[in-house]
């Protein structure tokens, strides 16, 4: 996307388990489970942890329910492809089409990002990156890496289906633990600002299921966000006064943003601060840090930027889905 990076918010999360939960390995298991729990070597032992792409995944199919209910088109199917006739295509596929048709040998950054849907601006598609990145979730500094246990018999059965049936099947879960993760929101608009403040707000609640068996109940976690970090790269204009901040996004620190990303112009809102929680860090009086309280974060404006946008979104790529 952007050569140079202008503005970046980082969100520190714990995810806390609530019951059985599996974060599936694709590995053969020595131990003789069936379907066991992802593993990485850390503080000289074998840990459970929660790879990022699968963190990545689930906050973006819980994104994906939030935009269809507010406008259908608003988010593509990304596992739709060429030759599902009955699924309409994924903006990836719904832009090499848009290629072909318009005989480019290549397709810019900057096309991906203005055809795409909402969804894909934010996560990306198999043309572009998207603008969030999610980290690992590894054990929580100072907290005990929790034991997986072995689960088999009726809950198994229910658990996998009609595929187990009769067969003995084990699997490994966790039901307690604290993950650390980070969030990287980079040159963002603050639509997608607003967009990942509904999806923070259900991870708070316990409202997003992650890893195997959903459906059947596992993978309930509850989330609560430690901090909330903004960095601006540039010294045009003061993000922090004595009593508010300056929230931008990309639209207001990109001269081109719009005309060549279909960005939103002008795209900023003020909030107040509380002395107490805003820090300032201007080493090098380039790059403006702030730090605020998932309470003091402005999300009710920032909400209404999303609704705003989601609502008047309208699909690019409509001929060729
Ligand atoms: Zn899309």
């Amino acid at each position: 996307m952007f050569k140079r990076l202008v503005n970046e918010c980082k969100i520190e999360l714990t995810l806390r388990p609530q019951g059985a939960m599996l974060i599936k390995s694709g590995l053969a298991q020595i131990s003789g489970v069936d379907m066991a729990w992802v593993r990485v070597f850390r503080n000289g032992q074998d840990e459970v942890y929660l790879p990022g792409s699968s963190l990545k995944g689930t906050i973006r199919s819980h994104a994906e329910r939030i935009a269809r209910t507010l406008n259908e088109d608003a988010a593509c199917d990304p596992f739709a492809g060429h030759r599902d006739k009955d699924k309409p295509h994924s903006c990836g596929t719904a832009l090499e089409l848009y290629q072909k048709r318009e005989k480019k040998t290549e397709l810019t950054m900057r096309e991906a990002y203005r055809l795409s849907c909402p969804i894909c601006k934010l996560f990306g598609n198999t043309q572009m990156m998207g603008r969030l990145a999610t980290e690992d979730a590894y054990v929580k500094e100072g907290t005990n890496p929790p034991s997986p246990q072995q689960r088999d018999g009726v809950g198994i059965d229910r658990f996998t289906g009609g595929a187990a049936r009769g067969a003995k099947f084990e699997l490994e879960v966790i039901t307690e633990g604290e993950f650390h993760t980070t969030f990287h929101l980079t040159n963002f608009e603050l639509w997608q600002l607003g967009l990942l403040g509904f999806v923070l707000h259900d991870l708070k609640d316990g409202l997003v299921r992650f890893g195997s068996g959903k459906s059947r109940g596992l993978g309930k976690v509850q989330a609560t966000i430690d901090s909330i970090t903004l960095h601006y790269i540039g010294n045009k204009e003061k993000i922090i006064t004595n009593s508010h901040v300056n929230l931008l996004g990309v639209g207001a620190l990109f001269k081109q943003a719009n005309e060549q990303y279909g960005m939103q112009i002008n795209d900023r809102l003020q909030f107040k601060h509380n002395n107490q929680n805003v820090s300032e860090h201007d080493l090098s009086g380039l790059r403006q840090t702030v730090k605020v309280t998932f309470d003091d974060f402005p999300w009710q404006q920032l909400a209404e930027k999303w609704l705003a946008f989601v609502n008047n979104f309208t699909d690019a790529l409509a001929d060729f889905r």
